[in-house]
């Protein structure tokens, strides 16, 4: 019999009733789990957390909180390999892919612990930037302050981190003293589930500051009012319904979204194909597409290649695609397992189809060698045009990028980047400064990140793909208009700034770090 997740409301584990939604296993097609919201009582879940959580968090100094996501950190280390047989089983995950959710989760918690550090000793409250004088004389100052909100941070993540989306939001918001709860995406719950019962049997957190649903939101959002935070990570399709959703438009909560991305990557005219930024290129290019089967809001999309090179760079591609092999996740070879789950496979089609009437599929497609399991072949098209429409419309949500032409002229190439109606990351590949440096600012009003690859750090390069707890992940437009991390820059979305404006002394003393 396949196994019940359970959600862990009001300080306790309950099950939703029904039958649920099935998890399978992408590989075997087995049902491995099932997980249903129904019959659930949020709103008094929330209010626990809101009224226990809420308070016991703020109680504690920015050094207490730190401490805590370190020791977070560290159990759920200890649970790494169990982890990773869960990536594999429920999502598809090679073993490579699952390191990859669990240690950005556990390296992302490390981090905010670190960032911990450097803030205001003795308290749990933040300064922004220095005092500043409001009167003719010092006596009357101002600071502004941010300080946590007496609401709950609601976390909807997607189906494809379940540890790290989990706990990158986490780490910022308990940081920030606002109780969490979490939703995971249900498909790959299996992972999120363990890691809860993880945090809870660790007793890290004090009573009500964490909080976990399977299945369905169901009426989650009706009961999300003026103090909660919610922190969406998602299609943008769900994003639009949310947007339109009461909590936020008559009672003001706050609303947080990490959207869906075309990604685009730049090659520039100055590059030789015996430059060490032409191998990166090629070598990041291939992994960012290839890594999770593509199920990576930052994967490339769109490869931008001057229209001379097009050629030669569709083959060097197809030849570095060709190298990853693609299988059992179980299998220690294998670099790229199926596709989360049979209707995930399906949307790729649907994708493919489109893409199909533009573009010219240079290898893989629709056929796969398998008789069973929802695998994706990596597949790389071509476009003969540069704005192909369709190309810079929809997402396709797995191993799939698109060839484009473009003069090699920096300006253009922003403006077909940019038809992708903003971007989490976008990245280029140059060693010609003003090449680079133009492009770079080009590119910069439609993407959340920057990624500048050069000869000097080909072999120093993190890959576009990775979202780092120092810098800001999130992006403009179609991406959703949000940002989380970027150190003290992802807990303010926890926070409420006010200008506090008083007498120097206690200003100063109180309220300037
Ligand atoms: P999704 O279908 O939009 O679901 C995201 C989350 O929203 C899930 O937890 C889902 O729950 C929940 N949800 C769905 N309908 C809802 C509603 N009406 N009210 C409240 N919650 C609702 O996205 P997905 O298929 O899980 O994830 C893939 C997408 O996420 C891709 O487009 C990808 O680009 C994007 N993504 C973006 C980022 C980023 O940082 N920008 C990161 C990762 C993924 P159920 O699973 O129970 O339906």
């Amino acid at each position: 019999m396949s196994q019940q997740l359970q959600s862990y409301l009001s300080g306790a584990w309950v099950t939703g009733s029904g039958a649920g939604t099935p998890l399978v296993n992408p590989t075997t097609e087995e049902t491995l789990a099932s997980a249903s919201s129904e019959g659930l009582d949020l709103g008094a879940a929330l209010a626990h957390a809101r009224e226990t959580g809420g308070p016991a968090l703020r109680a504690m100094t920015f050094a207490e909180r730190g401490a805590a996501l370190k020791a977070l950190s560290a159990a759920i280390h200890e649970h790494r390999e169990e982890l990773i047989e869960l990536g594999i089983a429920n999502a598809g995950n090679t073993r490579g892919d699952a390191k990859f959710d669990i240690d950005g989760a556990t390296g992302t918690l490390a981090a905010y612990a670190h960032f911990a550090k450097s803030m205001p000793e003795g308290r749990g409250y933040l300064s922004d930037g220095a005092a500043i004088q409001l009167g003719r004389t010092p006596h009357f100052q101002g600071q502004h302050v941010y300080v946590p909100r007496h609401g709950v941070a609601v976390h909807i993540n997607a189906f494809n981190f379940p540890a790290w989306g989990m706990m990158e939001k986490a780490a910022c918001a308990l940081l920030a003293g606002m109780p969490i709860f979490e939703k995971p995406g249900t498909p790959t719950a299996m992972m999120a589930e363990r890691i809860a019962r993880i945090i809870v049997d660790s007793g890290i957190l004090p009573e009500g500051a964490f909080s976990f649903l399977v299945g369905g939101a169901g009426d989650l959002l009706d009961h999300v009012g003026p103090q909660d935070c919610v922190a969406f990570t998602g299609s943008s399709g769900t994003a639009r319904i949310l947007r339109a959703h009461a909590a936020f438009v008559e009672r003001g909560a706050r609303l947080n979204v990490e959207a869906d991305s075309l990604n685009a990557a730049v090659l520039a005219p100055d590059v030789e194909d015996d430059a060490d930024v032409y191998d990166m290129f090629l070598r990041e290019v291939s992994r960012e597409m290839t890594q999770k089967a593509g199920q990576k809001c930052t994967a490339v999309r769109r490869i931008l290649v001057p229209e001379a090179m097009i050629g030669e760079v569709g083959e060097a591609l197809v030849e570095a695609i060709a190298r990853v092999k693609v299988g059992d996740p179980a299998d220690k070879e294998t670099r790229m397992g199926p596709l989360t789950n049979a209707s995930q496979l399906a949307s790729v089609h649907e994708g493919l189809e489109k893409l199909e009437s533009v573009a010219e599929v240079l290898c893989g497609g629709r056929e796969s060698p398998f008789d069973k399991g929802a695998f994706q072949m990596p597949t790389l098209l071509r476009a003969s045009a540069g704005d192909a429409a369709p190309v810079h419309a929809d997402e396709v949500f797995g191993p799939v990028a698109t060839l484009l032409p473009y003069s090699g002229d920096a300006g253009e190439a922003a403006c077909l980047v940019a038809m992708g109606g903003g971007s989490l990351v976008s990245s280029l590949y140059s060693d010609d400064r003003a090449w680079a440096t133009e492009l770079a600012l080009g590119l910069a009003p439609w993407s959340g990140r920057v990624y500048m690859g050069a000869s000097k750090i080909s072999e120093h390069g993190m890959g576009s793909g990775l979202v780092l707890p120092s810098m800001t992940h999130g992006g403009p437009g179609r991406a959703g208009g949000g940002e989380e991390l970027g150190a003290e820059r992802g807990m303010q979305f926890y926070m409420q700034r006010c200008a506090v404006q008083g007498f120097k002394t206690i200003i100063e003393g109180s309220f300037t770090a």
